[in-house]
């Protein structure tokens, strides 16, 4: 059997002795599935027995907003369009906008492999996709 690894997502299940707590040994991935946006897992506890998909929202926390507006929102960063240009064609808070273009900075890795899949770039504009946000 392989190794556990540390997957950094916890058991959702609240009535779970390990509810919550990430990278305890706990949790396998046992499958990926294709969505629209990406690949994800299939994840489950061994303590609870419990399996769970994983989520857009280890990215995207923000649910009150349809994923596909986000990465739209996103895209149109990296193709500088200015946010309050997004603001004003997406009609999202100005606030909002910053506030995911604050965390895809942060998750870089996971959602570059979300956007490059719609944008051609190549390798070494991905790794440089999200330096210019930094520097602002
Ligand atoms: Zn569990």
């Amino acid at each position: 059997m392989r190794k556990a690894q540390n997957w950094n997502q916890p058991c959702p299940d609240k009535s779970c002795e390990m509810y919550g707590q990430m990278n305890k040994g706990n949790i396998s991935g046992i499958s990926t599935y294709l969505t629209k946006s990406g690949s994800r897992s299939i994840f489950k506890c061994k303590c609870c027995n419990y399996s769970f998909s994983e989520t857009g929202d280890t990215v995207f926390f923000d649910l009150k907003t349809p994923e596909e507006k986000v990465i739209t929102a996103l895209k149109m960063i990296l193709v500088r369009v200015s946010i309050s240009g997004i603001s004003f064609v997406l009609s999202i808070k100005e606030v909002t906008i910053l506030k995911w273009q604050d965390r895809a900075y942060r998750k870089a890795d996971k959602i570059n492999k979300i956007l490059l899949k719609d944008i051609a770039v190549t390798e070494v504009q991905s790794d440089e996709m999200w330096s210019f946000v930094k520097k602002k």
